[in-house]
C-alpha cells in the first residue's frame, strides 16, 4: 500500500510523490490523516531555516500538526492509548523515551533519546530514519510506540480540531507556566495562532486586562484578538509598546508578558519593560540561530522579574485545548481561513507565510484525502 505524500527536497522546495506504508507491528497504528493544522514553524521549516540549523535534514515529509481516523492498530497499542481502529485522534508530535531523566522528569516533550541529533519529532524526521513516514502531509502515517494521542469527537469540525497545538500554545505558554489567575493583567506580544490562542486561554482563566500587539498589516488578526476577549491592541511599529502598557496599567505594568513574535527580538526588550515588579516575562517566539537581545539585566535583578523560556505544549495543555475546542465558547470556527489538497502544500505554505497578497491567513490546513479547490471560509 502506498500514501500519497509531499516530500520537501530542499529550501521551498516541494514534491507530490508516493511512498510505501510500513506494517503495522508490535505497539505501532496506522492513521489515516484527515486534515494536518499549519503553524509558524511549517513556513519557517519551508524556508530552510531547521535545515540550516541542522534540526531537520531533507528529505522529508512536513507536518506535524496532524488529525486523523486509526485504521490499523496493534493490539498492545490499542491497550497502551486506549483506542481502536475507527477512532479519531489529534497526534502530539514530540517523540520521547520515556526512560531517560528528562522523560522521568515529567519533561518528555523534550527527550533527545529518540534521536540525538535533530528534532525527534512527527513532521520533522528525514524520510531515512526508520520507516520514514513521518509526516501530516500525507494521506497515512505510521505511529509508534510512545506515541501521545488525544482522541476528538467524531462530531468536531476538522477546522476546529486542526487548531489543537495553537490552543494547546496558548494555554501552557500564557495561562500554566507564568500561572495566570483571575484578575491578572497579560501583554501578548504577537496576534498570530499561538497569540490569538493565548488570548482565549487567559479569557478561560478569567484574565482582567489582555493586551495584544502587531505590526499595522496584522490589523485582521488584531481585530480577531479584540473580537475574542482581548481589551485592547497596540500597533507595534506605530507606537511606543513599552508606554502604552504602562498607561493602560496606571503606571504598574502586566503581571504576564508572552513572547510569540518570531524572528524579531524586539518584543522581548519591550516585555521585559512592560511587566511589572515580581511579574513574568515567558518567551514562546523562536527567533533564529543568530538573533542576541540586549537585555538591562539591572531592571531584571531590581525588579526580580521571572524569565521563562517555554517549547511544545504537553499534554496538560493538549487536554485543556481540546476540552475548550469541544465547548467552543469562542466561536473558533473564525479563526480557521485556509484550506487546501496535498498538491497545493507550495500554496497554503505562502499562504499562511502572508506572501499571497489579500489572503489575510491566521489558521490554514492540508486535507490530504481530498483536493478541495483552494477555500475561504
Ligand atoms: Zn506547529
Ligand atoms: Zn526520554
Amino acid at each position: 500500500m502506498k500514501a500519497q505524500v509531499v516530500v520537501q527536497t530542499g529550501d521551498r522546495k516541494l514534491e507530490l510523490t508516493e511512498h510505501e506504508v510500513p506494517r503495522v507491528t508490535a505497539g505501532t497504528a496506522l492513521l489515516a490523516v484527515e486534515a494536518c493544522g499549519l503553524c509558524g514553524s511549517d513556513v519557517e521549516q519551508y524556508k530552510g531555516a531547521f535545515s540550516a540549523k541542522g534540526i531537520a535534514a531533507y528529505p522529508l515529509i512536513p507536518g506535524h500538526e496532524p488529525v486523523g481516523r486509526i485504521v490499523e492498530i496493534d493490539a498492545d497499542a490499542a491497550r497502551a492509548w486506549g483506542v481502536k481502529a475507527g477512532d479519531r485522534v489529534a497526534v502530539e508530535p514530540h517523540l520521547s523515551c520515556g526512560l531517560c531523566r528528562t522523560c522521568l522528569e515529567g519533561s518528555y516533550h523534550l527527550c533527545k533519546e529518540v534521536r540525538p541529533t535533530g528534532l525527534p519529532a512527527y513532521g520533522f524526521l528525514p524520510l531515512d530514519f526508520g520507516h520514514g513516514l513521518w509526516g501530516g502531509y500525507s494521506t497515512y502515517m505510521h505511529l509508534v510506540p510512545r506515541t501521545v494521542l488525544h482522541k476528538i469527537p467524531d462530531e468536531m469540525p476538522i477546522e476546529l480540531a486542526t487548531q489543537y497545538q495553537s490552543l494547546a500554545a496558548g494555554v501552557r505558554w500564557a495561562v500554566q507556566v507564568p500561572k495566570t489567575a483571575l484578575g491578572d493583567s497579560v501583554l501578548i506580544l504577537g496576534p498570530g495562532q499561538r497569540g490569538l490562542g493565548a488570548v482565549i486561554a487567559c479569557c478561560e482563566a478569567g484574565a482582567g486586562q489582555i493586551i495584544v500587539t502587531g505590526l499595522r498589516r496584522d490589523r485582521h488578526k488584531l481585530d480577531l484578538a479584540l473580537a475574542l476577549g482581548a481589551h485592547h491592541t497596540i500597533v507595534a511599529d506605530e507606537e511606543d509598546t513599552v508606554e502604552r502598557v504602562l498607561s493602560l496599567t496606571g503606571g504598574r505594568g502586566v503581571d504576564v508578558a508572552v513572547d510569540v513574535v518570531p524572528a524579531a527580538t524586539q518584543s522581548i526588550v519591550d516585555a521585559v519593560g512592560a511587566v511589572r515588579i515580581g511579574g513574568t516575562v515567558v518567551i514562546g517566539g523562536v527567533k533564529g540561530g543568530t538573533s542576541r537581545v540586549s537585555l538591562d539585566s539591572d531592571r531584571i535583578l531590581f525588579r526580580e522579574i521571572t524569565i521563562k523560556g517555554v517549547y511544545s505544549q504537553g499534554s496538560p495543555a493538549y487536554r485543556e485545548a481540546l476540552r475548550m475546542l469541544v465547548e467552543n465558547r469562542y466561536d473558533l470556527a473564525r479563526l480557521h481561513t485556509h484550506t487546501f489538497g496535498l498538491e497545493e502544500a507550495d500554496t497554503a505554505l505562502r499562504t499562511l507565510a502572508g506572501e499571497i497578497p489579500g489572503a489575510e491567513a491566521v489558521c490554514v490546513s492540508l486535507h490530504p484525502h481530498q483536493s478541495p479547490p483552494r477555500s475561504q471560509s
